[in-house]
C-alpha cells in the first residue's frame, strides 16, 4: 500500500450528507496503523489495530466530527525501562469547515473529511508524558541498575499515620464480626 493509499484509511466520505444540515451518520470501524503516532517514549505503533467510533453530523459550517479511537500504546516504562504495551483510547470532536475563516481550523476536502490530523494530535495529547507500565513499578536500583523488589516501596509500618493505624485496627474488628454472623445465623 502507497503512503497516500495508507492514509486515506482516516477518510470519511461525507457526500450524503454535504450541505445538509441535521443530517447525521454514525459508523465504526477497525483499521491498522499506517504509520506510528506519537514521538516520545510512548507512541501508537504501527500495525496496531485501531477501532473507530465516528459520528458525523453536518451544520450549516460544515461537518462536526465526534470520535472515539480504541487502541494500544506501546511504551517504554520511566522507571524500570521495560517495554511494554497497553489499552488506549482517547476521543476528540472537531468541526471540519467548508470555508475555515482561521488557519488552524479543519477543511471539507470535497466529499471527505480527513480525521488523521486531529486524530493525530487527540493521540499525541493523550499519550503519557511519562509512562510507567504499572502504577506501582518500584523502578531500578539506583546502585545496581537491577529491578528493585516491590517490597523496597512498601511504607513500613512505623511511619503509618496512626489515624490510618486506627482505621486499620477497625476495619480488622469488622472483619471479625462478619466472620462470626454466619455462626449465628445458622443456629
Ligand atoms: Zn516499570
Amino acid at each position: 500500500m502507497s503512503n497516500a493509499a495508507a492514509r486515506r484509511q482516516y477518510e470519511e466520505n461525507i457526500r450524503e450528507i454535504l450541505n445538509r444540515p441535521g443530517e447525521m451518520r454514525e459508523r465504526s470501524r477497525t483499521l491498522v496503523v499506517p504509520e506510528k503516532l506519537g514521538e516520545a517514549l510512548a507512541e501508537v505503533p504501527a500495525g496496531a489495530e485501531m477501532s473507530l467510533d465516528v459520528r458525523l453530523e453536518s451544520v450549516h459550517e460544515g461537518i462536526l466530527v465526534s470520535a472515539e479511537v480504541q487502541t494500544i500504546m506501546a511504551a517504554e516504562c520511566g522507571r524500570c525501562l521495560k517495554n511494554f504495551t497497553t489499552p488506549f483510547q482517547v476521543e476528540f470532536q472537531e468541526l471540519f469547515a467548508y470555508t475555515p475563516t482561521e488557519a488552524d481550523e479543519y477543511e471539507v476536502h470535497g466529499d471527505h473529511v480527513d480525521l488523521e490530523p486531529p486524530l493525530r494530535d487527540a493521540v499525541v495529547l493523550a499519550l503519557p508524558f511519562q509512562p510507567v507500565c504499572r502504577p506501582d513499578c518500584p523502578g531500578l536500583d539506583p546502585e545496581s541498575g537491577e529491578l528493585r523488589e516491590a517490597e523496597a516501596v512498601v511504607v513500613p509500618n512505623e511511619i503509618i499515620d496512626p489515624r490510618w493505624a486506627a482505621l486499620a485496627g477497625f476495619e480488622a474488628e469488622e472483619d471479625r464480626d462478619s466472620g462470626g454472623t454466619p455462626e449465628s445465623t445458622r443456629n
